[in-house]
């Protein structure tokens, strides 16, 4: 509290907004210091859950991070993209869930995709969508593979 500036009613009342939140909850009572004993609290654990989905070329895995970053409800469904993007937005509106029962696709159907946002890692890596510096071309799964494949076989072979 000294160091943020804050006053001790303050960060009280923000942490039971927190606890009332159910992003934080009550785990016990510490050790007195010579006063009262202080409340412990913890991270609720799935008190707030961001859905991540992973797309693959034959399947989509789906799950759920909590606010320590423990995934859970993991589950893996077998699609086949070469018949469209449809069967497998199907699969993860039915999956994810949507507000309105209806996952948004954007003008056209790719909203969200964050595949060829530029990122400092991947410098000038050609892409296959025509640029260079894509997040895709470090972090699909198949560039992943790829990097891996080249630095298993930049090791010199065992016993040399
Ligand atoms: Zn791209």
């Amino acid at each position: 509290m000294r160091e943020l500036g804050l006053a001790a009613s303050t960060v009280s009342l923000r942490v039971q907004e927190l606890v009332e939140a159910g992003l934080l909850t009550e785990s016990g009572e510490g050790a007195s210091r010579g006063g009262r004993r202080p409340r412990l609290l913890r991270v609720a654990g799935q008190g707030a859950v961001a859905l991540a989905a992973d797309l693959g070329s034959r399947h989509i895995r789906t799950g759920a991070v909590g606010l320590t970053g423990d995934a859970f409800d993991i589950e893996d469904h077998t699609v086949d993209l070469t018949a469209g993007p449809e069967p497998a937005l199907d699969a993860l509106a039915e999956r994810l869930g949507v507000s309105d029962g209806r996952l948004y696709r954007g003008a056209r159907g790719s909203a969200g995709d964050i595949s060829h946002v530029r990122v400092d890692e991947a410098a000038e890596l050609p892409c296959s969508c025509g640029n260079i510096g894509c997040l895709e071309t470090v972090a699909s799964g198949a560039a992943i593979a790829t990097r891996c494949g080249a630095l298993v076989n930049s090791r010199p072979p065992k016993g040399k």
